[in-house]
């Protein structure tokens, strides 16, 4: 044992013992922190400093009512959250997630994520998140104005243009920012920074809608260029058939690929001709249907209950789009055995700990969430900067910007691999590349 390994492995135990009925931050934590030796062995003052202790504890949680009507004259109660995980580099940015299944538990294995991810966007901003244990599934469009109002009463208290600036994520589209913003402003004033993923005539920027999904496959293309390989004539399968998923499928289509399915929570469809984007935003986007909707729609399409990642299906590459924990160990095999090169994760952590070692032990090129999904938030961020310069880019410069960042991000991840011994592990590289710059920011400002 070196005193890196032991002060490393003090940290999981802290973790583990402070926290231990928060399962998914101390997955996120693990997998961060085996990654993360070699930099320690390099800096001994980062042990000094005791930098990992005060990045794994957040610098500001809340926990809060919203308590809201339904249609029916009903009070109802939810619990609402915002982690301020680290500001060394800049204000927290983090979205906000909607599902019955968020924990302080979710919320911060997503800003610690978050802090990473960030910071390799090159851009200044810190880490954050939050969200409610709100399910939207089967509200109103009133039931769901309702909630956001009372969302926003407590959260504005927490939030500020150079403090915090949430966006969205899960069941936070752009409906919900619509109405979380007309909130804010009735309280605060108009503040378009505030709340970045808003609608184009109030100060949202072009590219948004479709930042992490084009992200993803600018950087799938980028780590598979690196390998000698290229999207175009792959088959590709997506999970998930919201924000993400949907660009995704839309951009792997533009760059030559065929990608035949897409999920949702209940089952997927398979289209061995390749999904049509159109239909699909149709059912989701404006009926707000299912997956089975899309079938019935699509007579190419087959509607299967379950999860796309037990399908007996032939491909080449892998995009989770989804949500945590949506491919284990088995399926990971199965999904190794069915020929795929590359799995590059459009949602937050969507591989457990064993899944992803399998991929390690079949050798497929894994792009790893931090990095892969970070074209939403960096578009975010420019689209901060658009509200700050009361100035509008175009949908080529934005998204142009956006192809410069993954291609960056990921060009950054493998010289850090390579600088600290770990050659050819992106996972290890974007975890290095991004805790190097907000580890020497922590440094230089003190404590
Ligand atoms: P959406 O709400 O738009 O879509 C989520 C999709 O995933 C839906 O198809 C949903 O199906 C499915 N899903 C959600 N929970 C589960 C579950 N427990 N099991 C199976 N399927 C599920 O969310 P986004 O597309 O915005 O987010 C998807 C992922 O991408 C998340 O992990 C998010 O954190 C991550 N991400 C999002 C960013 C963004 O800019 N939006 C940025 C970076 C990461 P159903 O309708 O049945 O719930």
């Amino acid at each position: 044992m070196t005193q890196a390994t032991d002060y490393i492995a003090s940290i999981q135990a802290t973790v583990e013992g402070r926290d231990p009925n928060q399962p998914e931050f101390q997955e996120a934590v693990g997998n961060f922190l085996h990654t993360i030796t070699p930099v320690f062995e390099a800096h001994p003052e980062y042990i000094k400093a005791n930098i990992l202790g005060r990045l794994t504890e957040p610098e500001r949680a809340v926990q809060f009512q919203v308590a809201w009507q339904d249609d029916q004259g009903h009070m109802q109660v939810n619990r609402g959250f915002r982690v301020q995980f680290n500001s060394a580099i800049g204000p927290y940015k983090g979205g906000l997630r909607f599902h019955p299944s968020v924990t302080l538990s979710i919320v911060k294995f997503l800003g610690f994520e978050q802090i990473f991810k960030n910071s390799l966007t090159g851009l200044p901003i810190g880490g954050g998140k939050g969200g409610a244990d709100f399910d939207p599934k089967g509200k109103s469009d009133a039931e769901i104005m309702r909630f956001c109002q009372s969302f926003m009463i407590e959260l504005q208290r927490h939030i500020g243009l150079d403090l915090d600036v949430p966006a969205g994520d899960i069941g936070v589209g752009g409906r919900e920012i619509g109405y979380l913003y007309g909130m804010y402003k009735r309280l605060r004033g108009a503040e378009r920074g505030i709340l970045t993923g808003k609608g184009l005539s109030y100060g949202g920027s072009l590219v948004r809608p479709e930042a992490t999904g084009y992200g993803l496959i600018y950087y799938t293309e980028a780590m598979l260029k690196e390998n000698g390989q290229t999207l175009a004539g792959k088959t590709v399968v997506v999970s998930g058939a919201g924000n993400v998923a949907t660009y995704a499928i839309q951009k792997a289509q533009e760059y030559g690929a065929k990608v035949i399915t897409a999920s949702d929570s209940n089952g997927y469809v398979v289209d061995e001709t390749g999904i049509d984007v159109a239909t699909l935003r149709e059912i989701k986007e404006v009926k707000r249907g299912r997956m089975r909707d899309y079938a019935a729609a699509v007579p190419t399409a087959t509607y299967y209950e379950g999860s796309v990642w037990d399908a007996d299906l032939k491909y080449d590459v892998a995009l989770p789009c989804a949500t945590q924990n949506e491919i284990d160990a088995a399926q990971a095999k199965r999904l190794a055995a069915a020929g795929v090169i590359a799995v590059a994760e459009g949602a937050n952590m969507p591989s457990t700990p064993e899944a992803i070692a399998e991929y390690a032990a079949a050798g497929l090129f894994y792009g790893p969430a931090k990095a892969a999904n970070a074209g939403g938030v960096a578009v975010s961020a420019l689209e901060m900067s658009q509200d700050s310069r009361r100035m509008s880019d175009s949908f080529a410069v934005v998204d142009g910007q956006l192809k410069a960042i993954m291609e960056n991000l990921f060009a950054e991840s493998v010289a850090a691999a390579k600088e600290y011994g770990v050659a050819g592990d992106y996972m290890a590289g974007a975890n290095i590349a991004g805790f190097t710059k907000v580890a020497s920011a922590m440094l230089a400002q003190g404590w």
